[in-house]
């Protein structure tokens, strides 16, 4: 998953700090504690920097994207790529 709005990097460090927020035991994704909103999503994201701007801009991306809430935001944006491994370079 490439985004407009936030590096490899930083994506990365958002989707670790999201599901030590919403993740309830260890085991893959299953048991998540969302809000059903972004709430965490734009905590982390105040907490790398991101003005409140940039934060609706990178908002408006992860929805674009599925990521409607907290747990969709891990769930569509985290799956398929755990070890960040840069084998699909373009
Ligand atoms: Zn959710």
């Amino acid at each position: 998953m490439t985004l407009r709005t936030l590096t490899p990097a930083e994506l990365s460090t958002l989707l670790v700090r999201l599901s030590e927020r919403v993740s309830i035991v260890g085991e893959g994704f299953v048991g998540l504690r969302c809000d059903g909103d972004l709430m965490q999503t734009r905590r982390i994201l105040e907490s790398l920097g991101k003005t409140p701007g940039e934060v609706r801009w990178i908002v408006a991306e992860l929805r674009e994207v599925g990521g409607y809430c907290d747990c969709e935001v891990l769930q569509n944006l985290g799956a398929g790529d755990p070890d960040d491994d840069p084998d699909e370079l373009a």
